[in-house]
């Protein structure tokens, strides 16, 4: 497939666009920054928090190589390519990390070559599907082909489930997902909650909704249940702010982070 043959729908807000728009990237267009700033209107915090956000995302795949020894990485939702990617983050830690990328926007798909920059020892590879159809990941050549299932396996979700209101879908794909997977392999989590700052967050949520993004907020207990089966490691469901914080996180204000993060363990 030529890039020209895919249909980027530029004319229509896309979630991914407005976050790469929001981080300061360049792979956006004119109706997903007319879409950011309206959200943003309402959700003035919304740029620190996808920040803090980002910043766990690293922290989190540097906690898994190094504390884990995880090799293994499974990233649905990846998003448009932002320095450093997940991939980059765990090869500095072990260069033979294998790194699999799931998003469906055609976007990232356009931009997947990015992300495919690895290490000679390590492998990333990138498939083009959809969360809400955990068979066509599971049975994906690209996973198949890059990882040894015999071995843990670190799936990660990071700010993408709350594109999705309906806790028993997303709890099915999730049960699906890990099922096949190795014990010990890991579950990471992040998405948006109106537990720190409630009137921003939900005049923000409104906005994305508002914009044809469906969104949802959820609060600590709705969150911590996605990890139900799962051994929730420590610090269990935080701001990303408090999840194993280097100093920039620690310099982060809770009212300006609204996004729970956790990680959990595969019995
Ligand atoms: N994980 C990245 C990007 C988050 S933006 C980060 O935290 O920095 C959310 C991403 O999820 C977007 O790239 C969007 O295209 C993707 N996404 C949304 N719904 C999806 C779905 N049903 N299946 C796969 N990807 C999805």
């Amino acid at each position: 497939m030529t890039d020209s043959s895919i249909d980027l729908k530029t004319d229509i807000p896309h979630s991914a666009r407005i976050y790469d728009y929001i981080l300061g990237g360049k792979d956006n267009y004119p109706a997903d920054r007319e879409a950011a700033g309206a959200i943003v209107a309402d959700w003035p915090n919304l740029p620190k928090s996808m920040r803090a956000n980002r910043n766990f995302m690293a922290r989190l795949a540097h906690h898994l190589a190094a504390e884990h020894g995880v090799r293994q990485f499974l990233d649905i939702g990846t998003g448009l390519p932002t320095s450093p990617n997940l991939h980059e983050v765990a090869q500095s830690v072990a260069p033979e990390s294998r790194i699999v990328y799931v998003d469906n926007d055609p976007i990232v798909l356009v931009h997947a070559r990015a992300l495919l920059t690895s290490t000679p020892e390590g492998r990333t590879s990138y498939l083009d599907a959809d969360f809400l159809d955990p068979e066509a990941i599971l049975g994906s050549a690209q996973l198949r082909d890059t990882f040894d299932l015999s071995r843990p396996v670190a799936v990660s979700l990071i700010a993408i489930v709350h594109f999705m209101p309906d806790d028993a879908k997303v709890q099915a794909i999730l049960d699906r997902l890990m099922e096949p997977l190795a014990p010990g392999s890991l579950l990471a989590v992040s998405a948006c909650t109106a537990d720190s700052a409630p009137e921003e967050v939900t005049a923000g949520v409104a906005a994305y909704n508002a914009n044809g993004i469906s969104t949802v907020a959820r609060d600590k207990e709705r969150f911590g249940r996605f990890f139900r089966g799962l051994e929730l490691l420590d610090p269990g469901v935080v701001l990303v702010n408090h999840w194993h914080p280097d100093a920039e996180a620690a310099a982060v204000d809770d009212a300006h982070v609204h996004m729970y993060g956790a990680l959990a363990r595969k019995p």
